[in-house]
């Protein structure tokens, strides 16, 4: 893509209202832009991010074996009565409408009812599980706070996952499948060595959930890590008791802020027997799956990553989820150049406007593309091109074919 043509430029501030580092970057590079406290819409560069990141986690999702769907924001207040999630003193966060005739609607904030009272037209016997369903659809939370920006939107795009299975060995060893994925999705995008499976509350019958856990201070979160086990526990359920049941040595623990980039929960029975999804065991008779439920938040990683991957002079983006893989700077016409590397396949943004070499080498800082290669009228005679490494500021001169080589 030619630069010259992109919509969105670069901005040398942020709104004085946006407090949060990921947002002022990904505003100031173009990324996204902000509605209202807590909405934001993604433009051209940050939506092929969170394309990107969506691909990752369908990949992944796809290869557990789990079925994509994709389920309705707006939900019937009936389903929600039967768990006894509607009331606003269970559910805090809810949105809810009405219609013309003045019944109320719910807003989704996530899908756990409305699939298992789906799935009682579709599973009937212990043949049909187990199951695993899951898609990527936006979700609507009346946040009380929203100053982390993207990583806490008040409307955001969440992968919920739902496994449903008939004894508790099936889902257990599901669920540790899902714990694997996760971990390569999070390496995947480049996090994985900052991010630590953390035992946590609200498990329904295990005690404990487990949430994915990335360092940062922008986090809101408060782990304690165990470095040689590479698993940590949550300020909320850091008890003696927890501790000695997990085997968790308090002298070794170390105190970190954190970001939750995803989490994954035991339900048990408690919304299939709500729903009144049932299955017939081999000995006929009627029985309630055991649930999990598996989220990951799409603008929360993408946040996150901005957050703990960025440098003073902006965004760095891992090679998987970066919005192109090459920055072309043209300080003379690079057309050619651009033809060539399109052709073979790679994603350019191609630079060709019409501004100061310090204006592109800055702009190219802030959007963080892996690689910036750089056309001069002094280079093209040398038969080089300048190819430097965002993240590392690595500077070679090469030839164009030893580039091409490089790169793919
Ligand atoms: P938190 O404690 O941060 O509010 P949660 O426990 O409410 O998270 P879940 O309901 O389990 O989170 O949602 C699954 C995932 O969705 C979270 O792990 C997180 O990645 C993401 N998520 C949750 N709330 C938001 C939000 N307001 N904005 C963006 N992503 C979110
Ligand atoms: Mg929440």
């Amino acid at each position: 893509m030619k630069q010259s043509q992109l919509f969105t430029k670069t901005r040398r501030e942020a709104p004085s209202d946006e407090v949060s580092k990921n947002a002022r970057l990904l505003i100031r590079a173009g990324f996204i832009h902000k509605e209202m406290a807590g909405v934001y819409t993604y433009l051209p560069l940050g939506f092929r991010v969170l394309k990107k990141i969506e691909n990752i986690i369908r990949e992944e999702m796809n290869a557990l074996g789990a079925q994509e769907i994709f389920m309705t924001t707006l939900q019937d207040p009936a389903i929600w009565i039967a768990s006894g999630r509607w009331d606003d003193k269970m559910v805090d966060n809810w949105f809810k409408t009405k219609l013309k005739n003045g019944n109320e609607l719910g807003i989704a904030n996530t899908h756990e009812e409305p699939l298992a009272k789906l799935l009682t037209n579709n599973v009937n016997s212990y043949k049909d599980l187990p199951l695993y369903v899951y898609q990527i659809q936006n979700k609507f939370r009346n946040e009380l706070r929203a100053k982390s920006g993207i990583m806490r939107g008040r409307e955001f795009l969440m992968k919920d996952l739902y496994s449903f299975s008939r004894t508790e060995e099936e889902h257990k060893e599901f669920y540790e499948k899902v714990a694997e994925a996760y971990k390569r999705i999070f390496e995947r995008i480049g996090i994985g060595d900052k991010t630590y499976r953390t035992f946590a509350s609200g498990g329904i019958f295990s005690k404990f959930s487990d949430e994915f856990q990335t360092l940062s201070e922008a986090g809101e979160d408060t782990i304690y890590i165990d470095e040689k086990k590479k698993i940590a526990i949550n300020k909320e359920v850091y008890t003696d008791s927890a501790l000695a049941e997990l085997e968790l040595d308090k002298n070794t623990l170390i105190e970190k802020k954190t970001i939750e980039v995803g989490n994954i929960f035991p339900l048990g029975v408690k919304y299939s027997e709500a729903e009144g999804l049932l299955y017939k065991d081999a000995n006929g008779s009627n029985k309630p799956p055991i649930m999990g439920s598996y989220g990951i938040g799409l603008g929360r990683l993408m946040g996150a990553v901005a957050e703990v991957l960025s440098d003073d002079s902006g965004l760095v983006w891992p090679k998987s989820i970066s919005p192109f893989k090459l920055h072309l700077i043209g300080l003379t016409d690079a057309s050619e150049i651009y033809e060539k590397l399109k052709k073979k396949g790679f994603e350019v943004l191609y630079d060709d406007r019409d501004t100061s070499a310090g204006e592109k080498f800055a702009d190219s800082d802030l959007i963080g593309i892996p690689y910036r290669i750089v056309i001069s009228k002094r280079n093209i005679s040398a038969g080089k091109v300048e190819l430097i490494e965002r993240a590392t500021n690595k500077t070679e001169e090469i030839s164009e074919d030893e580039l091409i080589k490089k790169l793919s």
